[in-house]
């Protein structure tokens, strides 16, 4: 299938790791001009060398600025003023137990995972709605729906998300502009493997046992029974993105192995 995402300029916010690296170097397969973004000039320029490894000739090119500020997106586009993709990536999570998570926590995480996402789309939606074609994908979790114990602080911004991203599609009515949130469930990325690494340390058990402990103890409803790759999601990320997906509108997409229980 051709997603027709030649000649799209796609942003893919906190994507040197991650679900952001594996969407960055999907749409760049697909022929989409990327940009990518952390924090740090290296990381930024380390990314887009895996990434042309990865996709030779890929039209990729990447701004360091720090999302979880208002300052950082303001210096991002100043630097970017244009894109047909956004793909509010952006995340961080951090377990904790709720009685531990301090006033500064909670708007740290609300800055990063919410306040990055709004920010941006309300800069880029303006121009996308004038040429009546935009995308609009915000990365949020199953955890937006299922508010994880553990870390209820990240389960607050990831419903919220899902609020931002349906509230702004009802803005978009009647254009060529959609707005969706997809749901990852968990994924196999970098910081879910440190994560998991030192748990089974811990715990004095393999890798191995302490994954297959997580599903069935943690995350008993997956019917995958494993974590997802980054490139599943990115696949979903990609069709969404794509011209293709023009009556895919203010959705809440799930691609979480099943762990949701709802048929809807
Ligand atoms: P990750 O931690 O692997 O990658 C995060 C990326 O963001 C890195 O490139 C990092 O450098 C960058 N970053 C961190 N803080 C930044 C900041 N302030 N400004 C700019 N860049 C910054 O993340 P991930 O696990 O791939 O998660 C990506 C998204 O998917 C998040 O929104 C997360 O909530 C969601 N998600 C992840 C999982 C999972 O299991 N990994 C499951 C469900 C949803």
């Amino acid at each position: 299938m051709d997603l027709q995402l030649t000649g799209k300029r796609a942003l893919v916010t906190g994507s040197t790791s991650g679900i952001g690296f594996a969407i960055a170097r999907q749409l760049a397969a697909e022929g989409a001009e990327v940009i990518i973004n952390g924090r740090s000039r290296s990381g930024v320029s380390a990314t887009i060398a895996r990434l042309l490894e990865a996709v030779p000739g890929a039209k990729v090119s990447g701004i360091a600025a720090d999302l979880g500020t208002a300052a950082g997106c303001e210096a991002l586009v100043t630097t970017c003023a244009d894109v047909d993709i956004l793909v509010n990536n952006l995340g961080i999570f951090d377990p904790r137990p709720f009685e531990e998570i301090d006033d500064t926590e909670w708007f740290h995480f609300f800055e990063t995972n919410v306040m990055s996402g709004v920010r941006l789309s309300r800069h880029y939606l303006p121009a996308m709605k004038a040429r009546n074609w935009g995308r609009i994908v915000f990365i949020s979790s199953e955890s937006g729906i299922c508010p994880p114990a553990e870390m209820v602080h990240y389960g607050m911004s990831k419903s919220a998300q899902l609020s931002v991203a349906r509230g702004i599609a009802e803005t978009c009515t009647g254009s060529g502009v959609t707005v969706n949130s997809v749901l990852p469930g968990p994924t196999r990325t970098e910081g879910v493997t440190t994560f998991f690494g030192r748990l089974a340390e811990e715990q004095g058990v393999s890798l191995e046992q302490a994954e297959k402990d997580f599903f069935a103890n943690a995350r008993p409803t997956s019917l995958i029974k494993r974590f997802i790759d980054p490139a599943e999601v990115a696949n979903l990320v990609a069709y969404v993105c794509s011209p293709l997906s023009s009556a895919t509108h203010g959705a809440a997409l799930r691609v979480e192995g099943g762990v949701v229980r709802s048929m809807v």
